[in-house]
């Protein structure tokens, strides 16, 4: 029996997309070939940092605040619906310049942002130990972005799976091999266990949504960038809110381990943590709080980015009636993903989108491609 719609994927953005749906009462089916949420969606920092992130005012910052603004509410859905906790702390987020260029670049920043009357305070080098007394004694001030969050990612990426299963989604394991097109419209896909079809086809495949024939997309649209991660254990806690340098960042638990990241590797997919990559990640974690040097590290790890060519997500509608894409969130997939999931789910339920998606749509990357070529 045909589905309303089909999820290609079950990382946070394609089970939020189901979970959304299956709250509207439609039929949802997400076909995850391993174990949901357990790639990128559990391997990322929890960071969400439009300030830091999109860093210009313009579309991108605008679709990160609209997704921060939601945060409350999906947390509480989805925490209500699972039972379970995704460590939401709404702390705010600090960037601290550690040599006399990085400082001039946060002084550019502050100027645009409060030209614009965005949210955004500079502190100089006492406001910065006062909030967060574990940072290096090197630090030129900073920016501090007050009303930003962070969370724990495999929280979110179980929680979510469970109060979309909740809701009524339905998730079977198996590879989806080609989404079927007839007449120039997507009408189901093929899977392991075979031909499924379906109203409409969510493209929600994180790093691999590339390797599903029939995307629609053209060629390099979504590429594998590999973050490698460390987790060290202080106690007791050394830091409370989440700092960037230039370099990486670090995001503090509220149990004392923080975690650092992160490398930016073209490697394909090559899953793996590095002397080179630890290197780079130990060099940030210390560089900003000097103390995690006497801390054990706990925990390594790496994933894939869903890479789009220029680090936006790739959302909506293309040139394929009937698909849709929710996938290319590069280093924000877990901010944005309750903008995500209520963007995809109006436009399956015939609504407006809460934002405006057409900078998102996949029609911009022939363009951006063909220039690199
Ligand atoms: C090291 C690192 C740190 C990060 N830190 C942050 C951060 O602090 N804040 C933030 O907002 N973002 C961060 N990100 C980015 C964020 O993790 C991703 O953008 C987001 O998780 C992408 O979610 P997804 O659901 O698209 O992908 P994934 O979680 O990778 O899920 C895709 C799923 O699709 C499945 N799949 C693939 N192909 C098929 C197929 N053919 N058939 C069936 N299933 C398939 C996969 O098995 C996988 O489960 C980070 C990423 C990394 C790697």
């Amino acid at each position: 029996m045909p589905v309303d719609v089909v999820v290609v994927g079950a990382g946070v953005l394609g089970s939020s997309v189901a979970l959304r749906l299956a709250q509207a009462g439609r039929k949802v089916l997400v076909l995850e070939r391993a174990v949901p949420g357990a790639e990128a969606s559990s391997a990322a920092g929890g960071i969400l940092s439009p300030g830091v992130e999109a860093a210009e005012p313009g579309p991108f910052y605008a679709l990160c605040r609209a997704s921060l603004a939601r945060y409350p509410e999906f947390v509480r859905d989805v925490e209500a619906l699972s039972g379970m906790s995704v460590g939401l702390r709404a702390l705010g987020t600090l960037e601290i310049a550690l040599d006399d260029e990085h400082a001039k670049v946060l002084a550019a920043r502050a100027e645009k942002l409060l030209g614009h009357g965005l949210p955004v305070e500079v502190l100089d080098d006492d406001a910065v130990r006062r909030l967060e007394p574990g940072i290096s004694h090197e630090a030129r001030g900073a920016l501090f972005f007050a009303d930003e969050s962070s969370l724990d990612p495999r929280l979110l990426a179980r929680a979510v799976y469970v109060a979309a299963s909740r809701a009524g989604a339905s998730f079977v394991t198996g590879q989806v091999h080609r989404i079927v097109c007839e007449g120039g419209r997507a009408v189901g896909v093929e899977h392991e266990a075979g031909r499924i079809e379906a109203e409409r086809v969510v493209l929600a495949a994180g790093a691999w949504s590339m390797r599903v024939e029939g995307n629609g997309l053209p060629p390099g649209s979504v590429r594998p960038v590999r973050g490698q991660i460390a987790l060290f254990d202080t106690r007791p806690p050394l830091l409370s809110r989440v700092v960037f340098s230039g370099h990486g960042y670090l995001v503090p638990r509220p149990d004392g381990r923080i975690l650092c990241g992160s490398t930016m590797e073209e490697v394909g997919f090559e899953k793996a943590v590095t002397a080179g990559g630890l290197r780079q990640v130990l060099d940030i974690a210390i560089g900003i709080a000097p103390a995690i040097a006497r801390a054990p590290v706990v925990e390594t790890w790496s994933n894939f980015r869903p890479a789009s060519p220029d680090g936006e997500p790739i959302l909506g509608e293309g040139s394929v009636a009937g698909l849709l894409y929710a996938t290319g969130h590069t280093r924000n997939g877990i901010l944005l993903t309750p903008v995500t999931a209520d963007a995809i789910a109006a436009i399956v339920l015939g609504r407006a989108p809460p934002v405006d998606l057409a900078p998102f749509s996949p029609a911009r990357l022939a363009a951006i491609l063909g220039r690199r070529r």
